[in-house]
């Protein structure tokens, strides 16, 4: 397959745009080569600007799970837009998403919304420090929460009970209240909880970290998290923005039967527009302005384009249970084959699934935090990428990625899928 009218593209972009990218991981500087220029998408493909066809295992980093342009959510925008694109204002609109949200999600009363992950991980953080009047928050090493400073703060040198700041302009102010880590890991969170009694406001956790591969929690952690939460007056911060409606409807909390205090939403919520959103039970979101004292904002919250594509999204999840099923047997079915074929081939791998999330490892090595994901070969993950690539398969272009099962995705598509593994691993 040819990429040359994308890596024309790409040079113009460079030009204009720093890096030639609006998100950075598009730029595959980790996996070398030039970015692919999709001109546009349907059900399980990608049509880039040279002409191939893709099949997609990113779908726009989770947002869809029914894959692309699915019909509904496109008129369902269309619709909207013929009436007004932004209002400022309340519309029923909200109301109505709102309303199936807290339906869907256990342990809910009410939701806000906002206009990506981020802002609703910001926004939670912010809620939990001035409802439990502290200030440090605890996350995990390896788990991505957005782009805002706080969580900026990733795994040094070994166990460091202060982070240090990861990306310049986090400011050392800000990185000393953000305390790191371990995953999976109980007894790294009792000790921080314990050099840093009554000051920390909040635990925030990807509940299926999948900004690391795809790590699935170990029996007893979240469990641990919540006991430990209630024990020493900390909020327990679900981050579902990745598997919030695609692991189960009511995403981990319904999956584990664990309770978050709040639990935050991006991707599946927006069906593909820009939307993040955060929840909780009703004492907790009663502290926002403008009922208290917390301030939070945003002139296009709860967009009506945003909002009637979140709703068609998630009444299709509301209809239709058995998809998360379907997604499920999809995966392991998927997980079988490249198991299969790695196997006969001699590569050495690791392969990790929840739902209809997946990722594949070049290590033997099971992968259940940050550091043992990183011990993954990088050098065979170039070769596996661009040879997938070649194969008219587009899986995300680092190793640190989960891919995403569609329900657009057929049985044919998957036995394509693990015949081209088993060609491009030949090749290692
Ligand atoms: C994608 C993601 C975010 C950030 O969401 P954006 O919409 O990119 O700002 C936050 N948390 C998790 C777990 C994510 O996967």
């Amino acid at each position: 397959m040819l990429y040359q009218r994308s890596s024309q593209l790409f040079a113009e972009a460079e030009k204009v745009i720093p890096g030639g990218v609006n998100s950075p991981v598009r730029a595959f500087r980790a996996v070398g080569g030039t970015p692919i220029f999709v001109k546009s998408a349907k059900g399980a493909y990608l049509y880039d600007e040279d002409g191939n066809r893709l099949i997609d295992y990113i779908n726009s980093w989770g947002p869809m799970i029914l894959g692309h342009a699915y019909e509904p959510v496109v008129q369902a925008v269309i619709d909207k837009a013929k009436l007004g694109t932004s209002f400022g204002m309340p519309t029923a609109l909200e109301t109505e998403i709102a309303a199936l949200a807290v339906k869907m999600v256990p342990n809910i009363d009410k939701i806000r919304f906002v206009n990506s992950g981020t802002e609703a991980c910001m926004s939670a953080i912010r809620l939990a420090r001035g409802f439990t009047k502290k200030d440090k928050i605890v996350k995990f090493a390896g788990c991505y929460h957005g782009h805002s400073d706080s969580f900026l703060i990733q795994a040094g040198s070994g166990a460091i009970t202060f982070g240090s700041p990861n990306s310049p302009g986090v400011t050392a102010g800000t990185a000393k209240d953000t305390l790191l880590a371990k995953y999976n890991d109980l007894e790294n969170v009792r000790a921080l909880i314990e050099a840093n009694k009554d000051e920390i406001a909040a635990i925030i956790v990807e509940p299926v970290a999948g900004n690391m591969g795809c790590i699935p929690p170990q029996k007893g952690f979240l469990e641990g998290l919540r006991t430990l939460c209630t024990e020493n007056g900390i909020l327990l911060i679900f981050d579902e923005v990745m598997t919030g409606f695609r692991l189960a409807a009511g995403g981990v909390q319904e999956l584990v039967q664990v309770n978050a205090d709040i639990v935050c939403f991006g991707k599946v919520i927006g069906g593909g527009l820009p939307v993040g959103a955060f929840a909780a039970r009703e004492e907790i979101m009663n502290y926002l302005a403008p009922l208290g004292p917390v301030y939070q904002a945003g002139t296009l919250s709860g967009n009506p384009l945003a909002m009637a594509a979140g709703l068609a999204m998630l009444q299709a999840l509301d209809r239709d249970r058995s998809i998360f099923t379907r997604l499920a047997e999809k995966t392991a079915y998927l997980a079988a084959g490249i198991a299969r074929v790695l196997e006969a081939n001699q590569v050495t791998f690791t392969i990790n699934t929840i739902g209809s999330m997946i990722s594949v490892h070049f290590d033997a090595e099971p992968v259940v935090d940050f550091q043992t994901a990183a011990k993954g070969d990088n050098e065979t993950f170039k070769k596996f990428f661009h040879g997938l690539l070649q194969e008219g398969i587009y899986i995300a272009p680092s190793a640190y990625e989960t891919w995403f099962i569609t329900d657009a995705l057929t049985y044919e598509d998957l036995d394509f899928t693990i015949e081209a593994i088993d060609r491009v691993s030949k090749t290692f």
